[in-house]
């Protein structure tokens, strides 16, 4: 395999036996985006002196003996976390020239651990869609077939992971943007429990369901980088103060006994029938491991949709009202403040996300707050109360990721509703704080098919490693685009 194919694990094994530098392989994956992110799309912005840089030192650290799992990796950054120095735009017009003075937690935690920093990766304006076509600057394009969406809205990591434009990624997710399009590019994305890692620099889109994740080729290289990235951040006081367990010592045993749910609800009506055989015989798989499958019900998933689109654009109402072109990014002209105001958040701001800012902004206005959010509030309580049921009865739930492969462009621009319902599998999971990966678990038409396993609250140890488990028996996350 390429250098820039090679996964995470694999690229530690060679760094540390000294049969590559991480100079080289930081080199052979600046190349693959110099010939391949023309057309793909993925960089927003790309580091390479600061890279080559960082993996200089990362050289001079291994050479003196140190031997850690993110040493010398390259690695890219979604566009929605802060990073010192380098432009930081949610691929919006409206923080177009930021460059922030800081870095994200999981960012400086990357860094200090030896990561490479590549540079910063396209998205759906403000994390808000689920294809990255509402991104303000370009379209990212799938790597298995440049005809379609590469999913949302952490569309350019999953695409540089696929094209080998870097070995993980940071996404994040808040109703689905990292696990579906880490589907739809064939890759494995966990997001994390809510407060597992810190939110510090994350741009706020919906603040109680914002996470970050890894993004990689395998459930191994998601424990190396979750490991680094986990834990408590006295700037986030939403970070749980909890022991970070050893992911990787996690990895491994067999899955004898482990008991796994069916919920009938996330097998949706008009779920694509090549994706519901995949993610059968995915459970088939785990089933003929030793796990014992279970029928489940998770009776209020349905009602997942109509509630995360009224508390995320209420969040997101609110956090998205600081941007008024006096603090950050660009300005436009007016004669009074009001007048600056309207003409910076009217010019700047793309249609979707006005059009979550006035969705947001009524379900939270006087005379409606109680018949909206309040309501949406107390049905969110009831879907976690499904899954805190669910989870007397089974350890791990398996579900589809999202309910299609990836589509071709503009097949779902004209309906804000079509485009929602992509995430009907994995908005649940958000809604209820839980940590949810998917995993390749096979093809349709050349296009990849992602298994999502769902735990209890911190149980990312044991979806990794049933994952690990799932990747040993099977080789859909070995393939490679062409
Ligand atoms: N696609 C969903 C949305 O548009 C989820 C986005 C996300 O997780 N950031 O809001």
């Amino acid at each position: 395999m390429n250098l820039h194919h090679l996964t995470i694990a694999d690229m530690r094994t060679r760094l540390d036996s000294g049969e590559v530098s991480s100079l080289v392989l930081t080199e052979a994956v600046l190349t693959q985006i110099k010939s391949q992110d023309g057309q793909v799309g993925a960089y927003l912005h790309v580091d390479s002196d600061g890279a080559l840089r960082q993996a200089a030192a990362a050289d001079a650290r291994i050479a003196a003996g140190e031997r850690t799992p993110m040493l010398g990796i390259p690695l890219g950054i979604k566009d929605v976390l802060s990073t010192q120095g380098l432009p930081t735009t949610c691929a919006s017009k409206v923080l177009e020239g930021y460059i922030p003075p800081y870095d994200a937690t999981a960012v400086a935690r990357l860094k200090a651990a030896g990561g490479v920093i590549l540079g910063k990766l396209n998205m759906d304006e403000f994390a808000m869609g689920s294809s990255t076509e509402n991104s303000a600057y370009q379209l990212t394009r799938n790597p298995w077939n440049h005809d379609c969406v590469p999913g949302g809205s952490s569309g350019g990591s999953a695409a540089a992971v696929a094209a080998g434009m870097a070995a993980g990624t940071l996404g994040t997710d808040t109703g689905g943007s990292i696990r579906q399009p880490a589907a739809l590019c064939g890759i494995t994305g966990l997001k994390p429990t809510y407060g597992r890692v810190s939110r510090y620099g994350a741009v706020a889109f919906a603040s109680s369901l914002d996470q970050i994740g890894p993004m990689t080729w395998t459930a191994r290289d998601a424990a190396m980088m979750l490991q680094v990235i986990a834990g408590q951040d006295e700037r986030d006081a939403t970070s749980a103060p909890l022991a970070v367990p050893d992911y990787l010592a996690a990895l491994g045993g067999n899955l004898k006994g482990v008991r796994i749910g069916i919920p009938r609800e996330l097998f949706v009506e008009g779920i694509q029938k090549e994706t519901d055989q995949a993610v059968r015989a995915a459970i088939d798989v785990l089933k003929q491991m030793g796990a014992v499958i279970k029928e489940i019900s998770l009776p209020h998933s349905g009602y997942a949709l109509p509630v995360y689109y009224i508390v995320a654009t209420a969040e997101a109402s609110s956090n998205l009202a600081r941007f008024d072109g006096v603090r950050y990014g660009h300005r436009s002209a007016g004669d009074s403040y009001r007048e600056q105001l309207d003409a910076t958040r009217g010019d700047l701001f793309g249609p979707e996300v006005r059009r979550r800012i006035m969705l947001g902004t009524y379900a939270l206005s006087a005379g409606y707050y109680d018949a909206y959010y309040k309501r949406a509030q107390q049905v969110r309580t009831l879907i976690r109360q499904d899954f805190t049921a669910a989870f007397a009865d089974v350890d791990i739930i398996a579900a589809p990721t999202s309910p299609n492969v990836a589509f071709k462009f503009g097949d779902n621009t004209d309906d804000p509703v079509a485009m929602y319902l992509q995430d009907v599998c994995t908005l649940p999971v958000s809604l209820a704080g839980l940590p949810g990966i998917s995993v390749p678990c096979g093809f349709d038409s050349g296009l990849p098919i992602g298994l999502q396993l769902i735990g209890p609250a911190f149980s990312e140890a044991e979806l990794l490693r049933v994952s690990d488990a799932y990747q040993s028996q099977t080789d859909w996350h070995m393939r490679r685009p062409q």
